[in-house]
């Protein structure tokens, strides 16, 4: 009589620990000594996703300590974000390639992708897709955006072209679009032109959400201010990009690079 009882005691034991273990788990950094406009954000995109996290079962850990961006604790991770920051020494820079190379994963908005000729880490051009930054809209616009890809899974359920709330939008030169191994998934309606008034984007091709196919990551260029988190679609595809990367498998064929 006692052994059905052991293996429904087991059977439910096992089950407790499977929906408690959480699918994967994203170290979130961001910083307090950058502008305000990116504070807000960080706020705004740290509560969604922290919510997120409880909806669909994953772990979301966030840091202002921008130290913690080292191989022993990303070993712990299966998604890196930067919010609204990058790393600024050497340690934390070889750390990120390292973990990058071994299948892990990214996420990054806004000014953590930017890089112009003073930045000096060819590395993270080169992940970025060969994109520089080259110049902005000023003061920060709505803009409509195009979806280039709308079976991909960060695009799901997304309109082929979309409202986008008030941003400081980046153009990059190069366009990452020129890499072959660059998959563009949205990019800035050229209805748009000339965005701006004090700083003007005139023409040509900006792409605004990209993954860099050779790696587990994707760049979402939106990220300024306290009205990028207030639009349900765009939203949605901010999740979908996290669940995209935090469920994706890694990819190995960096690790054998070098
Ligand atoms: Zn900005």
């Amino acid at each position: 009589m006692i052994r059905p009882l052991l293996i429904l005691v087991a059977a439910f034991l096992f089950h407790a620990v499977c929906i408690a273990q959480p699918e994967f788990k994203v170290l979130a950094f961001y910083s307090t000594k950058v502008e305000q406009d990116h504070q807000d954000f960080s706020k705004d995109v740290r509560a969604f996703y922290t919510k997120l996290a409880d909806d669909r079962n994953f772990t979301f850990d966030v840091t202002k300590d921008w130290t913690n961006l080292n191989d022993t604790l990303l070993k712990n991770y299966q998604v890196v974000m930067w919010i609204n920051d990058f790393p600024h020494t050497e340690q934390q820079r070889r750390s990120f390639e390292k973990y990058m190379d071994n299948g892990g994963g990214w996420i990054g908005f806004h000014v953590s992708g930017y890089n112009d000729k003073t930045t000096g880490w060819p590395w993270f051009v080169d992940f970025m897709g060969g994109a520089v930054f080259y110049t902005n809209n000023w003061p920060p616009q709505p803009a409509r955006l195009i979806v280039d890809d709308t079976t991909h899974a960060i695009t799901k359920g997304i309109p082929p072209a979309l409202a986008s709330p008030t941003n400081e939008w980046y153009q990059w030169k190069p366009s990452p679009r020129a890499n072959k191994n660059v998959k563009v998934l949205l990019t800035l309606d050229p209805m748009n032109y000339p965005l701006g008034i004090k700083d003007i984007i005139t023409g040509g091709d900006t792409p605004v959400v990209w993954t860099n196919t050779r790696y587990r990551m994707i760049y979402m260029n939106m990220g300024h201010g306290d009205a990028v988190m207030s639009d349900a679609l765009q939203n949605k595809m901010i999740a979908n990009s996290l669940l995209w990367i935090g469920k994706g498998k890694p990819v190995t064929i960096n690790a054998v690079k070098k």
